[in-house]
């Protein structure tokens, strides 16, 4: 019995490592299908960025997963250099949509997408990718430590460097009481982290990354009110300067945005700066009397 026992609980490890490699591997996949989804024109070359911030601008832009079940129509806005843009709308609107196409998941099907005048298909992915930095809604983190999953923003930065981005994403005092410090594994295998740690662990990410585009897809969604304040304000001194797509579950984190976005049904139904969209008394207007309302955001609610 006591030989059996043995190589079957050493199998049962084994199988455990197998079935864990096969979802990284899953993962990767999963990850190689969507690099796959487009791929570097013949001719491609690196976007040229001779002013750093560019502008963006997406002209026209029909976008389908799959073609059966067109997601966004005829969608133009520009971000000028440097400015803020910022998209409201309900879920399932196409919101996120727009983020992954500024940071070339797919290619649109119509229209154009634009970064300092040049179409994101003409030149390479590497460059557009280096040029963009994205909080998505959902961070998948790497298998690996604390400080590979920051530094992955920035390969060859300094732990002082991560330390100060850690810190500024308000994760810096959770990473040092964890059991290894920056050198915990986090992800599958490693310290499970909450929606919300993961989400200040991909904003000190994009903060060590720097970029000169920023999007934050409802970046801190996931974060109590109290850390979603302070990270707040550090998203915003953040994109001082930088071209930047906000995507926001809370409105009053767009009062300021050079244009607001309003979305419904992948089509721009309503469009313009935070006093006249109220002044319009729409959509934007009623979203933004239902969320003043609401007691949760109610200190932030208030426009200055
Ligand atoms: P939002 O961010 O405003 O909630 P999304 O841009 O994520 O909206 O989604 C817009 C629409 O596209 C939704 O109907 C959603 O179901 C669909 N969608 C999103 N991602 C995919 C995908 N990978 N494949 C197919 N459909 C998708
Ligand atoms: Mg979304």
């Amino acid at each position: 019995m006591i030989q059996l026992y043995i190589p079957l609980n050493f199998l049962g490890v084994i199988y455990r490592e197998i079935k864990q490699s096969l979802t990284d591997l899953d993962r990767m996949f999963t990850l190689m299908d969507k690099e796959r989804e487009v791929a570097d024109a013949p001719d491609a070359r690196p976007l040229r960025l001779e002013a750093a911030p560019p502008e963006v601008r997406f002209e026209h832009v029909d976008f389908a997963y799959d073609p059966a079940r067109p997601i966004l129509h005829d969608v133009s806005f520009a971000i000028p250099a440097g400015k803020t843009v910022a998209v409201v709308g309900p879920s399932g609107s196409g919101k996120s949509t727009l983020a992954r196409l500024l940071f070339r998941f797919y290619d649109v099907q119509g229209g154009h997408v634009r970064i300092a005048g040049q179409d994101i298909r003409d030149v390479t992915q590497a460059s557009v990718r280096a040029a963009v930095g994205i909080v998505p809604q959902d961070t998948v983190l790497f298998n690996d430590t604390v400080e590979y999953n920051i530094a992955y923003g920035r390969p060859g930065a300094s732990r002082q460097e991560v330390e100060a981005a850690a810190r500024a994403a308000r994760i810096h005092d959770f990473i040092v009481h964890t059991p290894q410090g920056y050198e915990t594994r986090v992800g599958e295998r490693g310290l499970k982290l909450s929606g919300g740690e993961k989400q200040r662990v991909a904003i000190a990410r994009t903060l060590l990354k720097n970029p000169p585009i920023l999007i934050f897809d409802e970046a801190t969604s996931a974060l109590d009110s109290a850390n979603e304040r302070a990270i707040q304000n550090e998203l915003r001194s953040a994109a001082q300067g930088k071209t930047s797509l906000v995507i926001a579950h809370r409105l009053s984190t767009v009062v300021d945005a050079h244009e607001i976005l309003v979305m419904d049904s992948g089509r721009i139904i309503e469009r313009g700066t935070h006093e006249a969209l109220l002044a319009q008394g729409g959509r934007y207007a009623q979203m933004w009397n239902l969320q003043r309302n609401q007691p949760e955001s109610e200190p932030a609610a208030q426009p200055a």
